[in-house]
């Protein structure tokens, strides 16, 4: 599978290939020569929107992809060139704040969670993910809809542009 080094300027579609199971390193912080350092030495395919930064990428042997359009169609773009697919699966998804892998507890399992999350989501979910690095604590909830809304939209982008 493809691990990225997503540019500081492209938040949500870092957020979007963890959320598709991706290692993608991503920091809002993060200048142009730290990003080329982290993508030459972990080997991840660099994603931009800044031709300068492509060009300095390809010029030091970094694959890398130059990412156009709206945040969205970048999305859809993306996902056609490494054949990602719009779906979320859960128990692949990456830590959508620090790119850590997930452990997903059951109701058997959710007591280590009850400290983390406030009562009512603990005794309203069953299902939690815990990061393992930054311990976050992810569950279904209203946001689940909007999520599952936005894939469908990426998934309609991603016909569109494969039928022009
Ligand atoms: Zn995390």
């Amino acid at each position: 599978m493809s691990r990225f080094a997503v540019d500081a300027m492209l938040g949500k579609l870092a957020l979007w290939l963890r959320l598709t199971g991706h290692d993608s390193f991503y920091r809002a912080d993060i200048d142009d020569n730290e990003l080329l350092r982290v993508a030459n030495s972990e080997k991840r395919i660099l994603l931009t929107s800044d031709a300068n930064l492509h060009q300095h990428a390809v010029e030091r042997d970094i694959r890398g992809m130059l990412v156009r359009g709206s945040v969205d169609e970048a999305v859809a773009y993306v996902f056609i060139e490494f054949g990602i697919s719009p779906t979320i699966d859960p128990t692949k998804s990456r830590c959508s704040k620090c790119n850590g892998e997930l452990i997903q507890l059951d109701s058997t399992e959710k007591e280590r969670v009850r400290n983390l999350v406030h009562k009512k989501t603990y005794d309203y979910y069953d299902k939690f993910w815990l990061c393992k690095d930054c311990q976050s604590v992810f569950f279904q909830g209203g946001y689940w809809q909007n999520i599952l809304r936005y894939v469908e939209r990426i998934d309609e982008l991603m016909k569109e542009r494969r039928d022009t």
